[in-house]
């Protein structure tokens, strides 16, 4: 486990917000929306705290999750993707995807082997790779529009694979894989013995009416090797309750509760509980919300554009990138800094969420920005006021 490279520093999302805060700057950084999550939701877990038909509102949940939380995943997969899975040997709940991702990695990707993920990625795929002494290796999105280049995953995944890292719809690029994609990833997993974790925790947020999530677990042939992880925090703007989900056949969700045992082993029950009404009967929020970030994206979308920031077209999720290459020399990470400082709007480096080392100083990927849009109509407008009369 390489301490220099994974432990030492907070996440790049903990010391962009950091900087946000040092330099009274608007953070369009680390990823989460500063509008809560709905009345209804919210008094769902402060009334589940206070009352016992949950069980010990207080106490440990089982280890597995709630069950009310579970039979809510199990309905709403079925209903959505047309899944069906068991709530009581299929799902487990777990602290957030975080938990989900780390567990999942510990408990498929062997000492030695090799996980194969997109860059750019999540960070925290690399960190939990390490901790399971596996060698992170990323096969980069096309440099034009961010889809997956599956003749070079086919060059890259081999018998030493032990494990395939997906995220769809995708964070940092909003990219939604097709079933198409999505199929031909799973056929090569099954030629070379791999699995599949696929995090889905975006899955609601789709913006782009043309596209659709498809769930790893919808892929005709993924069944018995892949797993999806989802999680409550965007869907319902609560980032902070960490209730999340792990989903796939028995066999494996089994052998990642064994992890997940000795994690965390479980968490709140009265957020799962509010969690598991939400699920149930959204009141109409979803909608609402997939409204708000459209119309978010769109306005910082045009603010980067007038400024010379050219910004990509993101089907999903809560993020857009930005080209800087038309308006600095800077690389990404010293623009980040002086954007924070100098302009006051933080956002992230996209060197920060690939694996560095691998991408020559002016790739496309060390080019590139990442601007949160899940903000309110005041953040949005002040980091364009600031962009185009600072920068
Ligand atoms: N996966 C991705 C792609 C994410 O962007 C995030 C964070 N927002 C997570 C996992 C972590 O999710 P959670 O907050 O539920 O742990
Ligand atoms: N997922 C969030 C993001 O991508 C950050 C989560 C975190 O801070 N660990 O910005």
């Amino acid at each position: 486990y390489d301490q220099a490279a994974h432990a030492v520093l907070p996440t790049v999302y903990e010391r962009t917000t950091a900087a946000a805060l040092s330099h009274q700057a608007v953070n369009l950084g680390q990823g989460f929306p500063d509008q809560e999550g709905p009345q209804w939701l919210l008094d769902a877990a402060a009334s589940a705290i206070t009352e016992s038909h949950i069980g010990p509102p207080n106490q440990y949940a089982p280890g597995t999750g709630l069950p009310a939380l579970r039979e809510a995943v199990a309905e709403d997969m079925l209903r959505r993707q047309g899944v069906s899975l068991d709530p009581g040997t299929s799902i487990m709940a777990t602290t957030g995807a975080t938990e989900g991702i780390a567990a999942t990695i510990l408990a498929f990707a062997t000492a030695g082997s090799q996980v194969l993920c997109f860059e750019p990625h999540y960070d925290s795929y690399g960190a939990c790779a390490a901790l399971a002494g596996a060698e992170l290796v990323g096969v980069p999105l096309t440099a034009e529009d961010f889809r997956p280049n599956l003749d070079a995953f086919a060059a890259a995944i081999s018998d030493r694979t032990s494990l395939v890292l997906l995220n769809t719809p995708h964070n940092p690029t909003g990219t939604v894989f097709t079933a198409a994609e999505l199929e031909q990833v799973v056929e090569l997993a099954h030629r070379h013995g791999a699995l599949i974790m696929c995090d889905e925790v975006y899955e609601q947020l789709i913006l782009d009416p043309e596209q659709q999530h498809r769930s790893i677990l919808s892929i005709p042939g993924a069944s018995d090797i892949a797993v999806a992880v989802s999680s409550a925090g965007k869907s319902f703007s609560v980032t902070g309750w960490k209730v999340g989900w792990v989903m796939g056949a028995p066999a494996l969700i089994n052998q990642v509760r064994g992890v997940k045992q000795f994690l965390s082993f479980s968490s709140g029950p009265a957020f799962q509980w509010a969690v598991a009404q939400g699920l149930r009967d959204d009141q109409g929020y979803l909608s609402a919300l997939r409204s708000e970030l459209t119309e978010a994206r769109d306005h910082l979308s045009a603010a980067l554009d007038e400024v010379g920031l050219r910004p990509n077209s993101p089907g999903a999720g809560y993020f857009l990138l930005a080209d800087i290459s038309e308006l600095t020399d800077l690389d990404d990470a010293a623009f980040c800094e002086l954007l924070a400082a100098q302009v006051g709007v933080a956002a992230i480096p996209v060197s920060a969420l690939i694996i560095a080392d691998q991408f020559p100083r002016n790739h496309r990927l060390r080019r590139l920005v990442r601007f949160a849009f899940c903000k309110d109509r005041h953040s949005i407008s002040e980091a364009a006021k600031r962009l185009q009369q600072r920068l």
